[in-house]
């Protein structure tokens, strides 16, 4: 399982209300009881945070806030004494508008890097010249007035999209990933993977049709020229084979945002020259509902043909919290989506705090820190943010009681790591005790998912290798599957732990049940 640090939220270690790396460096120990095997730090890369570290002005460094180099490399001193590995955000796509190479390529026509990123002529009316939109909002394109052209952005004007025809551009991302292998991590989490590489010819993306998925229509048109070019395959592979050279087997997890299996299939190359991990995202954008679920699960043909290997998650510091995105602030959701989660197949990616069910906090407008999302966008994502809850103390213990939390902690009297891991019947021993599970049964990590024919409606059941059986009811309704006879190894709410099971289970609503046939 590999945990998800938002490393400005996790644990403050210098009492200046930001999250930093001794403060990650001092809980490891928790990461180790909670049974995880990795961790994916977002950003720590100096930046102006104008999308709080995916606008990276220096790749090679670490951002104040979060401590020095010397910090960093105490960290993977200690994750590896843990038998914890490490990975980076890599941010390929665009860097911020501080970054040296993009302060002298808007210097002038003739800069030096004037080709590490995307400029165009104005369209013949004056506007930008095509129709791609930014993903925040407005045109993908920002007039620099010093020389009458517009550069590219794929999100906000001051993060201008790196180009990557240019050579050069991918020399110096050599460099980058192996300064940080060099350092000993165990590879990254690439972001916007699907993006570096835009149409040379700059052509107009395509309206999005009625048939597109949700969060097509909601951008309005099909990135097809800006997004998901064959040419991005050309980095991935040089990418893969730059990590193959290194011991340890590091890996490449990649955010490819393609809502089609087939497309996203193609991450993984032939399934052994690109990425190793591609996330899943049609699970996060699916409702908490049997009959979508199952119709996402059942679509694996694509990923099964190359013996990938995938990569889910519930949740992240974009899409919003477990506990109140997807189980709409009802603990018993939030108990099921974990329990399908961490028996999928593949590699489940939590997100910190989820595993105490934190909710997501309403962070009035005026006071959101969060400029990466459009206007009428509500709410932004600085409620999914918010700092980690290690006890029911001042700030929950995440900073100095007399410090300023960058973002509110809520009250941590609601649920925290001190408290919950007091509480066997906790959400939080629930995903451990899943974890421990799927470490010590090969069935559970590895065995193929078979999905059960279709029992009542809103209930979803499937088979791991020959030993278990999981049955889930995302259904206010009680209703009956029929399930291999077993034994209950863990239930949602832990009441039905080693209950006999032979052939039909009960499930009350909102629970769910993972059958072991010779317990
Ligand atoms: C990250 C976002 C970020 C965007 C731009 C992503 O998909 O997850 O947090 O705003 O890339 O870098
Ligand atoms: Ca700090």
């Amino acid at each position: 399982m590999i945990y998800q640090i938002y490393p400005r939220s996790f644990a403050d270690a210098n009492d200046d209300g930001i999250g930093d790396l001794r403060g990650i460096t001092g809980r490891l120990d928790y990461l180790r009881w909670l049974g995880v095997d990795a961790l994916w730090l977002n950003p720590i890369t100096p930046s102006p945070n104008a999308d709080w570290g995916y606008d990276v002005s220096d790749y090679c460094a670490v951002h104040p806030d979060f401590g020095t180099l010397d910090d960093f490399d105490e960290l993977i001193t200690q994750t590896t004494r843990r038998g914890l590995r490490v990975l980076l955000d890599l941010v390929p796509n665009h860097t911020s508008d501080r970054h040296p190479w993009f302060e002298d390529a808007r210097s002038g026509r003739r800069a030096r890097h004037r080709d590490y990123y995307l400029w165009a002529d104005p369209a013949r009316d004056g506007g930008p010249p095509n129709n791609w939109l930014s993903l925040f909002g407005g045109a993908a394109w920002t007039l620099d007035e010093a020389s009458g052209q517009y550069y590219m952005h794929s999100f906000l004007a001051s993060q201008p999209d790196l180009n990557w025809w240019n050579d050069d551009v991918r020399t110096a991302f050599d460099d980058i990933l192996r300064f940080w292998l060099d350092r000993g991590i165990a590879g990254f989490r690439v972001d916007v993977a699907a993006g570096m590489i835009k149409d040379r010819d700059l052509r107009d993306n395509p309206p999005a049709a009625a048939a597109d998925h949700g969060v097509v229509r909601a951008l309005g048109q099909r990135q097809e020229f800006n997004m998901n070019r064959p040419e991005v395959h050309e980095v991935l592979r040089r990418w893969r084979a730059l990590t193959d050279r290194y011991d340890g087997d590091p890996v490449l997890l990649g955010e490819a945002y393609v809502l089609d299996v087939e497309q996203l299939a193609a991450y993984y190359g032939d399934g052994r020259d690109e990425l190793h991990l591609v996330f899943n995202f049609l699970l996060l954008h699916a409702e908490l509902d049997a009959e979508e679920l199952r119709a996402i699960l059942a679509d694996s043909e694509p990923l099964d043909r190359l013996e990938a290997w995938p990569a889910w998650v519930g949740s992240n510091h974009d899409a919003g919290r477990l506990a109140t995105r997807w189980a709409r602030g009802d603990p018993n959701r939030a108990r099921c989506a974990h329990l399908l989660l961490l028996t999928l197949r593949g590699t489940p990616v939590l997100y910190y705090g989820d595993e105490l069910g934190l909710p997501e906090l309403p962070i009035p407008r005026e006071t959101s820190v969060d400029r990466g999302r459009k206007a009428t966008q509500e709410p932004g994502r600085d409620g999914a943010r918010t700092p980690m809850r290690w006890s029911s103390g001042p700030h929950g213990d995440f900073t100095h009681a007399a410090a300023q939390p960058w973002l509110p902690v809520g009250d941590p009297a609601a649920g925290n790591v001190a408290d919950q891991a007091r509480d066997p019947s906790s959400i939080l021993h629930l995903c451990r005790d899943l974890l421990a599970l799927r470490r010590h049964y090969p069935d559970l990590h590895t065995g193929p998912l078979k999905l059960l024919e279709e029992g009542p409606s809103g209930v979803l059941a499937f088979r791991r290798g020959e030993r278990f059986t999981l049955a889930l009811n995302l259904s206010a309704t009680p209703h009956t599957v029929t399930v291999p006879p077993g034994r209950i190894i863990l239930s949602t709410h832990r009441d039905r732990d080693s209950e006999r099971v032979s052939g039909s289970l009960a499930l009350d609503g909102w629970s769910g049940a993972l059958i072991d046939r010779q317990h």
